[in-house]
């Protein structure tokens, strides 16, 4: 047996002003490259590798985009990654037959002319290979899900956890689906409940809470429904400003009665509980003071800053959380990161022992605070920013900061880094040579992807929703496409 895989794993905050271009989808995994690189590490891909091992199964490896979360996808990168997937695979199927394919698509791309990139790529595969070919998609929780992707697909299944630390045992699954529907020649039911409800990413933590309570139903009713192959709640991404932008419930079952069952079942769940989605919104100076009250004697206390995610489109160059550090100067506090390739330089250049004076950050946009003035930063450390992730998500996968430099303000150090990225651990910190453990006070952008590692570390975490374009307050957003009738914005009916 042969299954090819690939796809796009991009989410679009239509917020931002970074686009996709070809540029960047060109550093795209290809064949064996793409094996040599995500064999062996906990993401989707790597489960897909994983399961073909695992039942000696050969696995195609063909083309698999990884972005950054940033903007649109523009119309030309889109077309031209679109193409070299289709191609890519239709020349192995041209080689040796092919038996399915397993794509790993996020769910909440949006390009130039294509407002559902997703559903795009898969339109393209499943015209080129026609309606008997068993596709299966892995995705992301924050995906938004709609009728027509559903329909050109033979199975969708996503991530339960977010943070999302089960993305390997996602690609397991899609990738066992396939071969089941290729020994049997059977293909399960996909059943679709949309909810008009926006949930912001800042509220939906999957290790406790309302979140938490949904996907262990998922897990039950996989345990207990005998016909049920998978059931996702996914959140969606109300910032890819999309009309496809809701929460939705999809399950794979082995008849359609059972799989729009359970999907309505576990939405009704859901619904009765959306005003339980909350997160409280602290500004910089509030989140402070609540941290300051938290116990730090045993381990650091992290602030974390959703509403400058870039792992939800943020730009990460935010200063309103930085700057409420150096302004407490409080012994052992470390910004883990800003990013500022600007400055990075300028410190590498005056070299390690040097002070410089530099304006640091909200040079991206005008929506995440004012650059921030340092005089006489100490440059601490200089690295080349290259360290391997040792979260549960996505661990083994190297992360790449680019240049970056520790600058050592008062009692503040300040991790400055040259791509953008969402830290996951602490390798931030250790690529700076700090060591997490001997800090009180960690501040960091991200929603929920560092809990991953740090839930069980830190000594206590305490959420700070700035504003910026990643905020948890979705009324604050001009959303042309998403449909503003929906709950929290509105107060619709659903049943
Ligand atoms: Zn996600």
């Amino acid at each position: 047996m042969r299954i090819a895989i690939g796809g796009l794993h991009h989410e679009t905050n239509s917020f931002s002003n970074i686009p996709i271009t070809k540029a960047i989808l060109d550093r795209a995994l290809v064949g064996e490259n793409l094996r040599a690189t995500m064999g062996g590490v906990r993401n989707y891909v790597g489960g897909f590798f994983a399961a073909g091992e695992e039942l000696g199964v050969e696995v195609v490896p063909t083309v698999m985009g990884y972005c950054t979360p940033s903007g649109h996808i523009t119309k030309e990168a889109m077309e031209i990654h679109r193409d070299r997937i289709v191609e890519a695979m239709w020349a192995a199927h041209q080689e040796k037959p092919l038996d399915a394919i397993a794509l790993n698509l996020h769910g909440a791309g949006v390009a130039d002319d294509y407002h559902d990139a997703d559903a795009e790529i898969l339109r393209a595969v499943r015209e080129r290979f026609g309606a008997d070919m068993p596709i299966g998609i892995a995705m992301d929780l924050h995906a938004n899900i709609d009728d027509p992707l559903v329909a050109m697909a033979n199975t969708v299944v996503g991530v339960k956890g977010y943070p999302h630390v089960d993305m390997f045992e996602t690609g397991i699954i899609v990738f066992k689906q396939l071969v089941e529907m290729v020994k049997t020649g059977t293909r399960p039911a996909i059943g679709l409940a949309r909810l008009p409800w926006l949930i912001a990413p800042a509220e939906g933590v999957t290790t406790s809470g309302p979140a938490h309570d949904v996907q262990q139903l998922c897990y039950r009713k996989e345990e207990e429904v005998e016909k049920l192959m998978a059931a996702t709640f996914f959140q969606g991404f109300p910032y890819a400003d999309v009309a496809e932008c809701a929460v939705t419930v999809v399950t794979v079952a082995e008849d359609q009665e059972t799989a729009d069952k359970v999907a309505h079942d576990i939405a009704t769940y859901a619904w009765n509980r959306r005003r339980d989605f909350a997160v409280p919104a602290n500004s910089a100076e509030k989140a402070f003071d609540l941290a300051m009250q938290l116990d730090n004697s045993k381990a650091p206390i992290v602030i974390n800053e959703s509403s400058d995610n870039t792992g939800g489109g943020g730009p990460g160059d935010g200063t309103h959380l930085v700057r409420e550090m150096v302004k407490r100067n409080l012994p052992g506090s470390a910004y883990g990161y800003i990013y500022d390739p600007e400055v990075a330089a300028q410190a590498a250049k005056a070299g390690i022992g040097a002070k410089i004076d530099c304006m640091l950050g909200a040079k991206m946009d005008k929506l995440h605070g004012e650059p921030l003035e340092l005089k006489g930063a100490y440059v601490k450390t200089i690295s080349d920013g290259v360290f391997i992730n040792q979260s549960p998500m996505g661990g083994g996968g190297r992360t790449n900061l680019g240049l970056t430099v520790c600058l050592e303000v008062g009692n503040v150090c300040v991790i400055v880094g040259s791509n953008r990225t969402q830290p996951m651990d602490d390798g931030v910190f250790r690529v700076a040579g700090l060591r997490w453990d001997l800090l009180k006070y960690v501040a960091l952008k991200s929603s929920q992807h560092f809990k991953g590692w740090w839930l069980e570390r830190a000594g206590g975490i305490v959420p700070c929703d700035s504003p910026g374009i990643h905020c948890a307050d979705l009324k604050v957003f001009n959303f042309e496409n998403t449909n503003t009738t929906y709950f929290p914005l509105g107060d619709p009916e659903w049943k």
